[in-house]
């Protein structure tokens, strides 16, 4: 077995377990592979064991994966932050948004997604807050507005609103910060009904998001091992 194969079997395990824990049903939490840093090569291996979406968090890393690996039908997501500039790029690939945090983006996806006559899939990010200046550098709308914010981009028909995504703030429990995430999005859910996921935890916290309700987890590290420091990879 290759160790990415193994490490994929390990992760599967981990939230078919939190799941059961939960009461929940493993098959309502679709695991995406972080392949942020690792070669297209490492994603097609992966693809051939069966995982079908991955998630970048540069844009132009993002492009150039899903135009090499085209022909595997793979479903990717963007996962950090999104100038506006890059949008088109963004919704070429058809890829879903993860990382929406402000009205201006919004606007501009909706703009680019209509124009290329499609239906760019979005979640709208959320700081659950963390050390002073932390939530600059990962993004993410604050608590108090997401649902305002969720609210506009449901009102574009060339968007359609998956749900909420966050990351656990650095030190610290994440658990607490997952629950404060879940009550808003069934809130959100609540309002809109087709608007039902939330993408939370990763390698370090997948089993306390799934026990909050994560419908996606955000796995790298412990699929593909850990990403070189010098890269500038960090979440
Ligand atoms: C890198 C990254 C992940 C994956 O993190 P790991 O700890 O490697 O599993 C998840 N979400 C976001 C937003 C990231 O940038």
């Amino acid at each position: 077995m290759s160790s990415l194969e193994e490490n994929l079997r390990v992760v599967r395990e981990r939230i078919r377990r939190a799941a059961e824990a939960a009461g929940r049903d493993p098959g309502d939490v679709t695991l995406l592979a972080v392949s942020k840093t690792w070669p297209a090569a490492d994603v097609a291996e992966l693809a051939a064991l069966g995982q079908r979406e991955f998630a970048e968090n540069k844009v132009q890393e993002l492009v150039a994966k899903a135009e090499e690996l085209e022909h595997l039908d793979l479903r990717w997501h963007l996962v950090g932050q999104l100038q506006r500039n890059k949008a088109t790029a963004v919704v070429g690939v058809g890829a879903v948004v993860q990382s929406v945090d402000r009205v201006s983006l919004v606007e501009r996806l909706a703009g680019v997604a209509e124009r290329a006559g499609a239906v760019t899939e979005v979640f709208v990010q959320v700081d659950l807050g963390g050390p002073e200046g932390e939530a600059a550098a990962r993004g993410g709308v604050a608590l108090e507005h997401a649902v305002e914010l969720a609210d506009t981009v449901a009102g574009y028909p060339s968007l359609r609103l998956r749900g909420l995504m966050a990351v656990a703030p650095r030190g610290g429990a994440p658990r607490p910060a997952f629950d404060r995430l879940a009550s808003l999005a069934a809130r959100v859910r609540s309002d809109h009904p087709g608007a039902g996921d939330l993408s939370a935890g990763m390698s370090a916290d997948l089993e306390d998001a799934v026990a909050a309700g994560a419908t996606l987890v955000r796995v790298g590290t412990a699929l593909f091992g850990s990403r070189p420091l010098a890269s500038g990879s960090g979440p």
